[in-house]
């Protein structure tokens, strides 16, 4: 197989278009070309001109006499291979199976490709399958009532089901797990598509069906799914992991446990603490989400291109270095989305955002976020979860004691001023929001760092600072506010046969990252199963 690289087309092509630019590049017959396929295609919009700018993959005459021919164009080479190899397979007596705490993607990653090796591991999730899940969640955002075991944080699928699906990462990643992670999804349910385009997402309804999905393959190879299994405590012996106790008091033997329960765990944080288990505190950020018209992030970004639907609704990413030293920046950006009650916990509101595939809504939401680190929640590993509890719970009282946000325009957050009604952006927190002052809802160098923020992001996206922008508080789940450290072994510091993984850990960003992660703590885990004999 040949790949070529950074091969442009208009963005208005069509299917022989591109066979044909293939064609010239090389210099070939049409003939010659036997097959292509799409590795990655992104947009590229330099000086006004949008064109899209492939990497293609091809079956092709005369392979190696092209490669001597182009040998000096570093777009030319021989396509590397990026397919998944296992790295081991289980024993066929396995004196203990794994168990894995946790079937977000990280779990549910590092349970499919134990199960693929034939590792038949147990997993333990302390929320509800994703129908029922679905039922609890849409509770709080339609009825203000709050379920803390089954919401947008906790049950089968983790914390990114209900989500925009944004699926890619920043992570080096030398063995193409992400790939991996890509290709189970895209077998599970989700559009091709997400193995090629530059920036894929699925949105939340596909994910869902897709999550029963990739369970009922762990099943039939003889994995094991135990819902409403919230894992309590942990047996330790002579610094190795025996056991779990469960909430209904049962208890469970095991050598090998991966912990990939996600930040919003806290008490399986403390118990975690108690128990002795090395972590500690990280940075992470605080802030709000903000929310503007679709059509005018749109139109920004994609100028005359806008509506074309090959770009689809317009993301962004902004980044403002404040004077008091502080990064502000975007975070999880929801094209054509709508803002979630993200709260875990009773007496708290969070927000976080998510979309459908369609990216059909028309507002654009993302979180607008202040980098914090452990020098402002001193007082060790837990100190950032008191902080995020403190202004999770000042946030339910500024919204009103409902559920409900607390909001405030844009403008009026920018001239210091209590918002009293809605203004041209309708926000779309469900269950509703509470105009108020922002101010006090979070430190005063996050406030006075996003003031300063604003307007230059306007000066980035024009209208970005607009007045009747809306923003809503507080999003303090960016991620988790600590690490449970591990070492080269992927083993816990001071617990061996305890595997941390997972954004919980401390060691994920995102959907991506956490199954990337997963896959590689059962990759570590397998190893040392078969090691061990
Ligand atoms: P989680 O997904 O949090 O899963 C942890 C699981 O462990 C949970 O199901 C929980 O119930 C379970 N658990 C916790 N404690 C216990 C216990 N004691 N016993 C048993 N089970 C336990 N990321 C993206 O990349 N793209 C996006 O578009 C995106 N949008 C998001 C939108 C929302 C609304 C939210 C909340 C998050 C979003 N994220 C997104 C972030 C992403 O969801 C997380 O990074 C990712 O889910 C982390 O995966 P994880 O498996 O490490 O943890």
């Amino acid at each position: 197989m040949l790949r070529i690289t950074e091969l442009k087309l208009p963005l208005d092509h069509s299917e022989q278009d591109l066979a044909a630019a293939i064609v010239a590049f090389l210099g070939i017959k049409p003939a010659d070309l036997k097959s292509y396929t799409v590795f990655k295609r992104s947009y590229d919009a330099r000086r006004g001109v949008m064109s899209l700018a492939y990497i293609i993959d091809m079956e092709v005459e005369g392979e190696a006499r092209l490669l001597a021919r182009f040998k000096d164009d570093i777009h030319v080479l021989a396509t590397p291979d990026t397919s998944y190899h296992f790295v081991t397979q289980a024993p066929v007596t396995l004196a203990k199976r794994p168990v894995v705490v946790g079937f977000g993607p990280c779990g549910l990653l590092a349970a499919l490709v134990l199960a693929q090796m034939g590792f038949k591991p147990i997993v333990l999730e302390r929320g509800k399958k994703v129908r029922e899940r679905t039922k609890d969640t849409w509770g709080l955002w339609r009825k203000n009532v709050l379920n803390p075991e089954s919401n947008v944080q906790f049950g089968e699928g983790g914390a990114g089901t209900f989500s925009d699906g944004k699926l890619y990462s920043q992570i080096k990643d030398p063995r193409h797990l992400g790939r991996k992670v890509l290709t189970e999804f895209v077998k599970a349910g989700a559009p091709e598509e997400i193995l090629f385009i530059a920036k894929p997402h699925i949105g939340t309804f596909r994910l869902v069906s897709m999550v029963e999905k990739m369970r009922a393959e762990i099943e039939s190879l003889g994995g094991e799914i135990r819902f409403q299994q919230r894992v309590t405590d942990l047996h330790i012996d002579n610094g190795h992991i025996r056991g779990l106790t469960l909430a209904d008091g049962s208890q469970i033997e095991a050598d090998q446990v991966i912990l990939a329960l996600g930040h919003s765990a806290r008490d399986t944080f403390e118990m975690l603490h108690q128990r002795g288990v090395f972590m500690e505190a990280k940075p992470f950020s605080v802030g709000f989400r903000i929310e503007h018209p679709q059509t005018m992030i749109d139109k920004v970004r994609w100028g005359k291109y806008a509506g074309h639907p090959i770009l689809g609704a317009a993301d962004y990413k902004l980044v403002h270095h404040a004077s008091n030293g502080r990064a502000v920046y975007s975070f999880c950006m929801c094209p054509g989305g709508q803002v979630v009650a993200a709260t875990s916990e009773e007496g708290r509101v969070v927000t976080n955002g998510m979309s459908q595939y369609s990216r059909a809504e028309r507002n654009a939401n993302s979180g607008l976020v202040v980098s914090i680190n452990p020098e402002d929640y001193p007082g060790g590993a837990l100190a950032g979860i008191a902080f995020q509890r403190a202004l999770e719970s000042h946030a339910y009282v500024l919204g009103g004691s409902t559920y409900e946000a607390p909001a405030q325009l844009v403008g009026d957050f920018l001239a210091g001023r209590a918002s009293t009604a809605v203004g041209s952006v309708e926000p779309s927190y469900q269950p509703g929001v509470h105009w108020t002052d922002l101010a006090t809802a979070l430190p005063d160098f996050a406030i006075s760092a996003m003031r300063e923020a604003l307007p230059e992001f306007g000066k980035k996206i024009r209208g970005y600072d607009m007045h009747d922008a809306v923003l809503t508080g507080v999003e303090t789940r960016t991620s988790s506010p600590l690490r449970i450290t591990r070492g080269e072994d992927l083993q816990s510091l001071n617990v061996k046969g305890l595997y941390p993984a997972g954004e919980g850990a401390g060691y994920a960003g995102g959907i991506l990252s956490a199954g990337v992660d997963g896959i590689r703590v059962a990759e570590a885990l397998a190893l040392e199963i078969t090691r061990q004999g």
